[in-house]
């Protein structure tokens, strides 16, 4: 079984025997402090300082509260990859929460769309039942519709969009698209939070898209700093109907958009970034002029130039 020993000071010891009351187990061993069992493992801490995390998971909770050294971590990384310090614990999924979540990345035409969704415990069953769930598994119809249900429910969002002029901008002078989901997550999480002043959520999950340690780097070259309670996770769409919530906004206002650029260009508007977009990217540059791909692409995608060529 994977297990993850720290050694720990007995200030940490207990601040841990405070944040795990609820989880204790009766009759730890004598020399212990305390016992406490979690989703991911079981936590005994003992008198000398030592902890020991044990079960399927023991990172998880390990990571919370120190770094192992590498005699004892082995069996965890023989395990598989150690999971980070910013996963978040299950309790979080019930919990109220602020999801976020973007769409449009991939996609060569179209912006970027960044949501943040606070969700609170009591509307969790609500969002269940009207069908709030992975967006991936549901039809653009399907999403169009869940956007108006979660609107009329009143869940507080921020949505930002990235117009493909200001995405342009920012590739030329050097932020790869891991800086520029960092920044749109960030901005949206701050208005989310000034929004439901003062409340205060009871974590803030972001669907991962790069390490938490790459995001923070981010954000400190633009001098911002990680708000309180942030958790990252992959796949948190799945998980967390709060990043469900956010992710169903934020792919609602993309499918808007690209219906909004089919209606303004009069020309078919494809998902994604196969040759068929290259077509229609050939057929706006003969409508319109290449420089019109500024606006409407993110042109450092390879099908600017194979649109280029298809016009020649
Ligand atoms: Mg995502």
């Amino acid at each position: 079984m994977p297990q993850v020993v720290l050694k720990l000071p007995a200030s940490t010891l207990e601040e841990m025997k405070a944040h795990y009351a609820r989880q204790q187990k009766p009759n730890p061993p004598a020399s212990a402090l305390f016992a406490a069992k979690t989703n991911a493992c079981t936590i005994t801490a003992y008198r000398s300082g030592k902890v020991l995390f044990q079960g399927q998971n023991p990172g998880v909770e390990a990571d919370k509260w120190g770094t192992a050294s590498s005699s004892t971590s082995k069996s965890t990384k023989k395990s598989g990859r150690t999971q980070h310090a910013f996963h978040p614990d299950e309790k979080l999924f019930t919990s109220s929460h602020i999801g976020s979540d973007e769409a449009g990345t991939g996609d060569y035409f179209g912006p970027i769309t960044v949501a943040a969704a606070y969700v609170k415990a009591e509307q969790i069953p609500q969002l269940k039942a009207i069908g709030v769930k992975d967006s991936k598994n549901l039809s653009d119809a399907q999403i169009t519709d869940l956007a108006k249900d979660i609107v009329a429910m009143k869940i507080p969002y921020s949505l930002l969009r990235l117009p493909n002029k200001k995405y342009n901008q920012w590739q030329r002078k050097g932020w790869s698209q891991g800086k520029i989901k960092t920044i749109l997550h960030h901005q949206a999480l701050n208005s989310l939070l000034k929004k439901i002043e003062p409340e205060k959520p009871d974590g803030i999950l972001i669907d991962q898209f790069s390490e938490p340690h790459v995001y923070q780097k981010h954000l400190k070259s633009e001098n911002q700093t990680l708000q309180n309670n942030v958790y990252f996770m992959t796949k948190a769409e799945s998980y967390s109907i709060a990043v469900a919530t956010g992710s169903i906004i934020a792919r609602s206002a993309f499918v808007k958009a690209m219906n909004q650029l089919e209606f303004d260009t009069g020309l078919p508007i494809p998902k994604g970034a196969s040759s068929k977009v290259d077509q229609a990217a050939a057929a706006i540059i003969k409508a319109y002029g290449e420089t019109k791909l500024d606006e409407l692409a993110k042109v450092h995608f390879a099908n600017t130039q194979k649109a280029k060529k298809l016009v020649k």
